[in-house]
C-alpha cells in the first residue's frame, strides 16, 4: 500500500466543496489518506489506491497480531496503519474505521457545491452515464459524482475526492456490513467485525 499522490492542482490545498473556503492538507488517523480541512472543519479526502477485491477477500482469513485485550481503537489503528493489513482492507471498511477513530459522525450530509480546483460553483450537467451525476464549473472542470466521491481529470492528472459519512449514512453502511452476507463476509476480519459491532451498539456523538 502506498501513500496517496496529491495531484499538482491540489498541492497548495483545495477550495472546500461544501462551503468554498480554502482547505489545506493535513494528516489524519489513516496514513494512507490525505485530509483537506477548511476553517469550518469540513473534511474531504484523497485515498490511497484501492486494493482489488481479490485481495480484500483474503481479509477474514488473515492472521492478525491484535491482542484479545486490545481496545477497539487499538485494533482499528492496527488495521489502518499496518501496510500489510491495508493491502487486504476493503476501502469502505477503512473509511468506517477512520471515522470511528476520529469520532466523526456528521450531523449534515456533505455536498459537492463548489469546484475544489477553482472555487466556482459546481452545477449538474447532462452526461451519458446513468450511474453518476455530472458536475462542472464555469472553468470547464468536470467531475462525475457518485456515493460521496467525485472523480475527474485536471491538468492531465486523475482527481478523486471523497467526503465523510453522515451519522445517518454511517448507521446504514455499518448495518449493511453486519448483516449476514456471503459476498461481504470474506472481506471482514473478526477483529473488524468487533469494532463495527462496538460502534453500532454505542451512541456516536455527531459533529
Ligand atoms: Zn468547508
Ligand atoms: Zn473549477
Amino acid at each position: 500500500m502506498d501513500v496517496p499522490h496529491i495531484p499538482k492542482v491540489f498541492s497548495q490545498g483545495i477550495w472546500c466543496p461544501q462551503c468554498d473556503e480554502r482547505s489545506t492538507p493535513r494528516t489524519c488517523a489513516d496514513p494512507f489518506a490525505v485530509c483537506f480541512v477548511c476553517a469550518s472543519d469540513h473534511r474531504f479526502y484523497i485515498s490511497a489506491t484501492y486494493p482489488v477485491s481479490s485481495e480484500t477477500e483474503k481479509a477474514s482469513a488473515l492472521r492478525v497480531p491484535v491482542a484479545k485485550s486490545a481496545s477497539e481503537a487499538e485494533a482499528a489503528h492496527y488495521w489502518l496503519t499496518n501496510s500489510q493489513a491495508r493491502d487486504h482492507l476493503n476501502p469502505q471498511l477503512a473509511q468506517l474505521l477512520r471515522q470511528f477513530v476520529e469520532h466523526r459522525a456528521l450531523s449534515y450530509e456533505p455536498e459537492f457545491n463548489w469546484c475544489p480546483a477553482c472555487g466556482r460553483p459546481l452545477l449538474p450537467f447532462e452526461q451519458p452515464d446513468v450511474w453518476v451525476q455530472g458536475l462542472a464549473c464555469e472553468n470547464g472542470h468536470e467531475f462525475a459524482a457518485r456515493g460521496g466521491h467525485i472523480n475527474g481529470s485536471l491538468g492531465g492528472e486523475r482527481i478523486s475526492l471523497l467526503s465523510e459519512y453522515s451519522a445517518k449514512a454511517l448507521q446504514s453502511v455499518v448495518g449493511g456490513w453486519l448483516k449476514p452476507n456471503p459476498l461481504l463476509a470474506p472481506q471482514m476480519h473478526a477483529t473488524v467485525r468487533d469494532i463495527l459491532e462496538h460502534y453500532a451498539s454505542g451512541q456516536a456523538a455527531t459533529v
